[in-house]
């Protein structure tokens, strides 16, 4: 077998070693994998019945056809559907590329039915070369009979790891994996900060996007390493590569096991100054890791995921129970429950389809705006919060807040569910804890308005990123663009902590740049005390904490304040980390 490398962007570190097992999330993406050659006349038999059900397929619907008051074109085009599948060109030549290439048969009917299409497209008449969108049609129709008769995958062994390989993964696939205990994920899309990755990244496992072409180039059950601190994957490795990453995946271990001592440490620079090292978390289970990894109260709670992959909305008692069972388990430490920010990239079938055929879903009806367009939906989880609010140290925190009015408007619906569960009789805590998120660099050019109506405030670097330098982060087309190092991002991040801590408003980051720890000492040194972040960063986080020096720091962040160069900045990062 051949050994080769992919490079991507890694967006989870460690190493991963297992068996890869292609999935698709669309659902005619086309799996690739190697037939033994004793499957292979097995495996063309698959392929002659799924065409043989297709030929029924189409007499039942050229019966169904003369029956009924059909036009006349249908027929015909019936006809010529008919006429390509029975053509060798798609009913023979797959057989010919599993005999040869010893591969599946969806595999061989796409090459073969992309030739096809090649072909068509160097046709100059124009009648003939939309035809290739029944060769298309044609060969579709057979693919879905060969997926709903899915051949034998090679086996993996069970000791072995798997790990998964996929053109893109939504935010709801990946939350979906989260009990499937996956070795490393794999993607040709994604960027650093999608929510793909960040979901990759609470699951604590290895991760490379951006791979362009990982799932065309691996094959089921091959062999290999994803390296996602050097963003690197290696397919079918030797051995002795094989032995180097296995060691370095020992160290990795013992490190890790060395980090857990710190679990009940308190996070305190060595000049005394007492850091909060919270929890960012997607669903109610994620509060184990965040116990187990020390944090001191959930800095974010991403509410939306209760209401992906279900059918229908989760009702006010179900959000109640989830807002609860969170609050419970912290045991009087902080829960941050920020208000459900669907739209963008995070999808919910049949709720955010205003959202979804948005211009640009980024800059549309997302988060608190959303809410504020589906007043019931807001008020239904408003209440759930504040019901939890009885059981547990709770607070509201609101996504994407760019103006005074949206924040007003919030403030009124959230009076309104207290006015409802007060009539109601239901107890709940009448002085809940209102934050905004600071997301979008007008809110940071005029936080007055914020320091006047909220509690709190909580820095989303992910969205200020993206939102300050117009780079969309679930595009990997621009993802060499996003940067958070970036001197306006510098500029507007030492604004926010300055003008918050001055109005002395509690401020915390709550986006992935708060788990980085090599820009731990970055943010201490802008003043930065309450971290919020996956719990799978919080014990590297604190050790960082515990070997900095807050007054050492200070001048030099200063500077990077002032630096108007990238790579002046860079060199200022790397002397902090000196
Ligand atoms: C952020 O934008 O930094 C953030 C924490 O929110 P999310 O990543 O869920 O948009
Ligand atoms: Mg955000």
């Amino acid at each position: 077998m051949v050994s080769f490398a992919l490079h991507g962007v890694g967006v989870s570190a460690g190493v991963a070693i297992g068996r890869a097992q292609l999935v698709s999330h669309a659902t005619l993406e086309v799996a690739h994998y190697a037939v033994a050659t004793k499957q292979v006349p097995a495996e063309i038999e698959r392929f002659e019945l799924a065409v043989k059900e297709v030929q029924r397929e189409l007499e039942t619907l050229h019966a169904a056809m003369t029956s009924g008051d059909v036009p006349g074109e249908f027929g015909a085009f019936l006809d010529v559907h008919w006429m390509i599948l029975n053509d060798p060109t798609l009913s023979e030549a797959p057989k010919k590329i599993i005999a040869e290439q010893h591969c599946n048969a969806e595999w061989a009917l796409t090459q073969q039915m992309g030739v096809l299409v090649e072909q068509f497209e160097q046709i100059e008449d124009s009648y003939l070369r939309e035809r290739k969108n029944d060769v298309v049609q044609v060969g579709e129709r057979v693919l879905k009979r060969l997926m709903g008769r899915p051949g034998t995958l090679p086996v993996t062994k069970a000791e072995e790891q798997t790990i998964l390989v996929a053109h893109d993964l939504s935010p709801a696939d990946v939350i979906q994996f989260k009990h499937h205990h996956y070795g490393a994920f794999l993607t040709d899309l994604g960027g650093v900060t999608s929510h793909t990755a960040i979901v990759a990244r609470s699951l604590n496992v290895p991760a490379v996007v951006a791979t362009h072409n990982a799932r065309q180039l691996i094959r089921d059950g091959e062999l290999l390493i994803v390296d996602g601190t050097n963003h690197v994957v290696i397919v079918n490795p030797d051995r002795a590569v094989l032995s180097e990453y296995r060691l370095k995946q020992n160290e990795l271990d013992i490190a890790r096991q060395k980090l857990k001592r710190l679990r009940t440490k308190p996070a305190e620079t060595i000049d005394g100054v007492r850091v909060e090292l919270q929890a960012n978390i997607e669903l109610p289970d994620d509060l184990e890791q965040a116990l187990e990894n020390g944090a001191t109260g959930v800095g974010l709670f991403r509410s939306e995921f209760l209401f992906l992959n279900r059918a229908g909305l989760p009702s006010e008692d179900e959000q109640f129970e989830a807002y609860r069972a969170v609050a419970d388990g912290m045991d009087g430490k902080p829960v941050t429950i920020r208000t459900f920010d669907l739209g963008a990239d995070k999808h919910k079938e049949g709720l955010d389809g205003l959202a979804r055929v948005a211009p640009n879903p980024a800059l549309g009806l997302r988060a608190v705006r959303f809410c504020l367009a589906e007043p019931r939906l807001f008020l239904t989880q408003l209440r759930a919060i504040l019901r939890a609010s009885h059981y547990g140290n709770v607070q509201i925190l609101v996504p994407m807040l760019a103006s005074a009015s949206e924040i007003d408007q919030t403030l009124a619906m959230l009076a309104q569910a207290k006015e409802t569960l007060r009539e109601q009789g239901v107890p709940f805590n009448s002085r809940v804890a209102v934050g905004g998120m600071i997301e979008i660099p007008a809110a940071v050019l005029a936080m007055d308005a914020f320091l006047k109506r909220l509690d709190f405030l909580s820095i989303g670097t992910n969205d200020l990123i993206q939102y300050t330098l117009a780079v969309d982060r679930a595009d990997e087309a621009v993802s060499h663009l996003y940067d958070p190092l970036h001197p306006a991002v510098m500029r507007l991040l030492s604004l926010a902590i300055g003008t918050a801590k001055k109005a002395k408003v509690s401020i915390a980051v709550c986006g992935e740049m708060a788990g980085d720890p090599l820009l731990t000492r970055l943010l201490l040194g802008m003043g930065l005390t309450n971290f919020s972040m996956h719990p799978a960063h919080l014990l590297n986080v604190k050790q960082r904490v515990l070997q900095s020096d807050v007054s050492a720091a200070k001048p030099i962040v200063d500077r990077i304040r002032r630096a108007g160069e990238p790579r002046k900045v860079l060199a200022l990062i790397e002397k902090l980390n000196a």
